[in-house]
């Protein structure tokens, strides 16, 4: 059986014309399914509505029909103005009154005295209302408080609830910890272990070429569920196992041969600094030259807190007469060749190094568009060149998708890709002993 049947179910609801309108991004609905994820519960839907009192209705009876007996956490809508619907919406679908709260009512004039208001700007009143049943949950940070009321049973013994939050992404934060989480856990009792789940991120690989190797294993593994989130930087996938963490943990030592070309780290990791500390695990040290990318690359690298012990600088070498000043690269070269070519960017990168006195020099050379292609060198084509004591001088030339923006983003994770690899190597070569093991 899954173990997800056993799990309490949990509905998200955000509400406000702000999301629909597009004018603002929901961050509170996936910020709260992780809340509920990692707390136990099986996250069965989310949805957005409007301020709209009979929108939110038809939500909330398609929210009670997912849960059942489980949780409905909702956001927006509670603040004093009249286009904040969420309390008259919720009262109207329970077929409860709204009531005032007077514990509500003197805390909001205690607020309001000590800024210097002699009463409650009226408009404050509706701030008091809850419908009637709600337990209320103290906002620490604003004005709103959330609130807290049951859920209609469907069948004898069911027993959910609905939670109410301000729409302010803090607020509702600090209530779901201080107020929510407690109160979850008396109701539900204590969470069930979440499905044990992994975040890998890889770069250099398309996600089509990843799964095509990693569907055969999947399928050979029951309750493995792996999804794929392709970005700009690469794929980051997320690796879960129902049958629970034993499983999850066989299935990442099979898939090990597969993913370790690619991967670099887990959730939030860095391909920057994972270059980063592997260069400075080998002593080596890094000088960059960046034509397409016009310093993209530097920023990355240089993101990284204490990037300095082992990043020393680059020369952004857009014109070719700097390319030949401070790089080195022969005119005559540029000339025969063209800038995006592969004596250009192996050139680039030994001057980078030569330049920065560093162990490792990468360049990047190419046509980011939208003008400058041609048919031998379309838009999205460059060319990279990489000098290192594990590799010495190599060149690869790649071709990018998508337009400018994407094509220098691209470019820039593909020379730290190629960085990681020949540090990769640098460190296999000094653990067999090949170089620099001194024994
Ligand atoms: P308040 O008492 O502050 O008015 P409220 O419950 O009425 O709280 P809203 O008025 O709906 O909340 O929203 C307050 C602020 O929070 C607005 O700036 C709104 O855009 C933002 N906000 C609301 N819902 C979300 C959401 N789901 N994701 C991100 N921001 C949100």
């Amino acid at each position: 059986m899954s173990t997800k049947a056993r799990r309490p179910r949990a509905f998200v609801l955000t509400v406000g014309d702000e999301l629909l309108l597009g004018d603002r991004a929901d961050t509170n609905a996936p910020w709260i399914a992780a809340f509920l994820s990692a707390a136990g519960f099986a996250v069965e839907g989310v949805a957005t509505v409007g301020d709209d009192t009979g929108r939110i209705g038809e939500a909330l009876s398609w929210a009670l029909k997912r849960v059942r007996a489980g949780v409905v956490i909702m956001t927006g809508g509670l603040g004093p103005t009249t286009d904040d619907v969420s309390r008259e919406a919720v009262a109207e679908w329970l077929g409860v009154p709204l009531l005032e709260d007077p514990a509500i009512r003197a805390g909001l004039e205690a607020h309001f005295r000590a800024r210097g208001f002699d009463r409650l700007p009226v408009t404050n009143l509706r701030l008091t209302q809850v419908p009637a049943g709600a337990e209320v949950l103290p906002n620490g940070s604003g004005t709103a408080p959330g609130l807290l009321v049951p859920l209609p049973a469907r069948r004898k013994g069911d027993a959910g609830v609905l939670v109410m939050l301000p729409g302010v992404p803090t607020e509702m934060k600090a209530l779901m910890r201080d107020e929510v989480a407690p109160r979850l856990r008396a109701h539900f009792g204590d969470p069930v272990d979440p499905v044990p789940s992994r975040i890998l991120r890889t770069a250099g690989i398309p996600e089509s070429a990843l799964a095509e190797q990693l569907e055969p294993l999947v399928r050979g593994t029951p309750g493995i569920l792996v999804q794929y989130r392709p970005s700009w930087d690469g794929v980051e996938l997320r690796v879960s196992a129902a049958a629970g963490a034993p499983a999850l943990d066989q299935f990442l030592a099979d898939a090990d041969g597969v993913l370790r070309p690619w991967t670099y780290g887990g959730e939030g990791a860095s391909l920057a600094s994972a270059v980063l500390s592997r260069l400075a695990t080998l002593g080596w040290t890094l000088g960059v030259a960046e034509s397409c990318t016009g310093g993209l690359l530097g920023a990355r690298l240089t993101a990284v807190p204490g990037s300095s012990a082992t990043f020393l600088g680059g020369v952004i070498s857009y014109a070719n007469e700097v390319k030949t000043s401070m790089l080195g690269v022969p005119a005559v070269t540029l000339q025969a060749e063209g800038a995006v070519s592969e004596p250009v960017a192996r050139s680039m990168a030994e001057g980078a190094a030569r330049a920065a006195e560093a162990s490792v020099g990468v360049a990047i050379t190419g046509v980011a568009g939208p003008g400058g292609g041609s048919p031998h060198r379309p838009v999205g084509t460059v060319w990279f060149g990489l000098v290192s004591p594990a590799t010495g001088t190599v060149a690869e030339r790649v071709q990018f998708p998508g337009g400018r923006d994407e094509i220098r983003h691209r470019a820039a994770q593909h020379a730290l890709r190629l960085i990681y690899q020949a540090a990769e190597k640098g460190l296999n070569d000094e653990g067999s002993g090949s170089i620099g093991s001194g024994s």
